[in-house]
């Protein structure tokens, strides 16, 4: 190699000894006789120091250096002079004596400050990623999903899965979301479509005998870029035979304890894993991805306050409504202002309104709690005793403020579910260092499309009902619970799978009532339905978003950051301007024209 050492690796153990670096100029200080020159590589800095008594050849080069410069020096590792060690760098104890020096490549003026962690405008760092990825914190970002990536590879190897890759270029597999398709030269008006995840492929694995199957895999969705969605992405996508729901839920939660075990020892977790009901999330959370890193839970006041006076609650509960509300944490001395935005917050959402309690402005015993110290607008409807009930309920104190929305059921649970949130993250109940992770299980397995009027799968179309379930598939199928599980961590929903079905009578009564027809069935897939005729095992899976909890060990907010190449936020990829105009010529050979201007 063009180099001995690496600039970050450099101790005092390596005084006396003569190096070859190569490295970017990071920054570059001339002290009249003396240059310093801090040299980055991929493992860090170190100072350089051009004397031009040392050599007055290699201080004439290094007039010339520039930041962001790739150059080569070779010298001797040396004590620095008391008084000028650097405590920020971990080679700070020691500086190298240049002896020989050449610049291998110049370099322009950068966009932006690679040498400083400032905010730089987003799509500059886009366009110039690869100087993006120059800075230490894109680097670590490169670093934790390559530990990460790797840990799965041997956890699963370890266990005797095999890694299949599948292709890209395949038929609509449905996820619930567009497609993204390719049109193919050779067959005219036909189109591959990429994969939303490799989901048949991996069941016609099982079928293949495969048994234990993973792949790292990248999936592709047509659906609007959010800070934890892009339009590409990549999944630990796992599936085996002869597997029970627990099998797979186990094996995923021995694969996480053990990996932030290992690359995030700081870090903490609940364990085990809690598993809450898809109906107590929503009752609870008022989401199936709930942050269960703080408590903050919404609690049912409805039976508490039937009876009272005001008739926002009564009425709401007459309709078959329900009056439920969560606790703000010493936010009693809440003022005008504030609630009105939080009241802003919930219309919003779609509530009609927001009643707040406060419970005065200081902490204190409930029992010294009068109606005159309670400020709301509800106050003189109720009683001493409801707002006691209520506060007990929801683990209030003096100095809290309650919130409370009445209203139908699902809805009160949305927005005391947003509401939870906003709070938690203003209150920063959160511990940054928890990763909350957990299990929504008992799914529905189908969700009704009230627009279409059709049933639409809750998880894909794939996914078993669960066996008690099964006769009501023709009788209500809203009651059906699917054979579903999805991961969940600090709010994010990190993964999701099922047991399958694998019997075409099954998959295609559940086709059916999807509302395909016979045709669109075997024209869709009929390969799924035949290849179950040939032996199909049992078998369940589960994928997981490698971006996401990389996003969350890195305790990034956006999935960007820790995607090497990623798009914008209207699905650009900005370093190669990509989706981009085509030629005629290449639009003709894919038999495709498009619309005049
Ligand atoms: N294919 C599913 C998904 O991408 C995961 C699974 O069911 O295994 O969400």
């Amino acid at each position: 190699m063009l180099k001995s050492h690496s600039c970050g690796e450099l101790r005092k153990g390596h005084i006396g000894v003569k190096v070859t670096l190569c490295g970017w100029v990071d920054r570059r200080r001339d002290h009249g006789g003396l240059i310093f020159i801090d040299l980055r590589d991929r493992e860090g800095i170190v100072q350089v120091v051009f004397n031009p008594e040392t050599s007055k050849l290699c201080h004439e080069v290094a007039t010339e250096m520039r930041n962001e410069y790739v150059v080569r020096i070779s010298g001797e590792v040396a004590l620095r002079p008391p008084g000028t060690e650097n405590p920020g760098l971990p080679t700070g104890e020691v500086e190298v004596i240049a002896q020989n020096t050449d610049i291998l490549n110049p370099s322009k003026t950068p966009p932006f400050y690679i040498n400083e962690d400032i905010e730089v405008d987003e799509s500059l760092c886009l366009k110039y990623r690869y100087l993006d990825l120059r800075r230490p914190r894109a680097r670590k970002n490169l670093l934790l999903r390559h530990q990460v990536v790797k840990f799965i590879r041997d956890f699963l190897d370890a266990r005797g899965f095999i890694e299949v890759e599948t292709p890209i270029l395949i038929k609509s597999t449905p996820e619930g979301a567009r497609d993204y398709l390719v049109p193919s030269r050779l067959h005219p008006g036909k189109f591959y479509a990429l994969p939303q995840s490799p989901q048949q492929l991996k069941q016609l694995l099982m079928v293949a005998g495969v048994e234990k199957y993973f792949q790292i895999a990248k999936c592709f969705r047509d659906e609007d870029t959010r800070a934890d969605r892009q339009p590409e992405f990549t999944q630990l996508d796992l599936e085996m035979s002869f597997v029970e729901e627990e099998d797979i839920l186990n094996l995923l939660e021995a694969l996480f304890i053990s990996m932030v075990g290992t690359i995030k020892p700081e870090m903490r977790l609940i364990k085990p894993f809690p598993r809450l009901a898809y109906t107590d999330a929503m009752e609870r959370y008022g989401t199936d991805k709930p942050d269960l890193r703080f408590d903050l839970e919404i609690r049912d006041l409805s039976d508490i306050l039937a009876s009272s006076n005001f008739s926002i609650f009564r009425s709401a509960i007459a309709e078959g409504g329900k009056v439920k509300g969560i606790c703000a944490p010493g936010c009693g001395s809440y003022t005008r202002s504030q609630l009105d935005e939080l009241n802003k917050l919930v219309h919003g959402l779609g509530a009609e309104g927001l009643v707040t309690i406060s419970l005065g402005t200081s902490a204190g015993s409930l029992s010294d709690l009068t109606l005159e110290g309670v400020r709301s607008v509800a106050a003189k409807f109720l009683t001493l005793d409801q707002v006691k009930q209520m506060a007990e309920r929801l683990g209030a104190g003096m100095g809290d403020l309650l919130l409370i929305i009445a209203g139908k059921p699902e809805l009160v649970n949305k927005v005391l579910g947003e509401l939870r949130c906003v709070m938690g993250s203003r209150l920063s109940l959160a511990e940054p260092d928890l990763l909350a992770f957990a299990y929504i299980e008992n799914f529905p397995l189908l969700r009704k499309d009230e627009k279409a009027g059709r049933w639409e799968p809750e998880h894909h179309p794939f996914t078993a009902p669960r066996d008690e379930d099964i006769p009501l598939l023709d009788t209500s199928p809203d009651k059906v619970r699917g054979k579903h599980y999805d991961m969940i961590c600090n709010g994010y929903e990190i993964g999701g799978g099922s047991l399958r079905i694998y019997t075409s009578h099954l998959q295609r009564k559940v086709f059916r009532l999807l509302g395909y027809s016979d045709e669109e069935i075997e024209e869709r897939f009929g390969h799924m339905l035949e290849a179950f005729e040939y032996g199909a095992p049992p078998h369940g899976g589960i994928a997981i978003g490698i971006d996401r909890i990389v996003m969350l060990l890195a305790r990034e907010d956006n999935i960007r950051e820790v995607i090497a190449f990623p798009k914008n936020q209207s699905a650009v990829d900005l370093t190669f301007n990509a989706p981009s105009s085509v030629t005629e010529e290449q639009l003709a050979e894919l038999h495709l024209c498009l619309p005049e201007e």
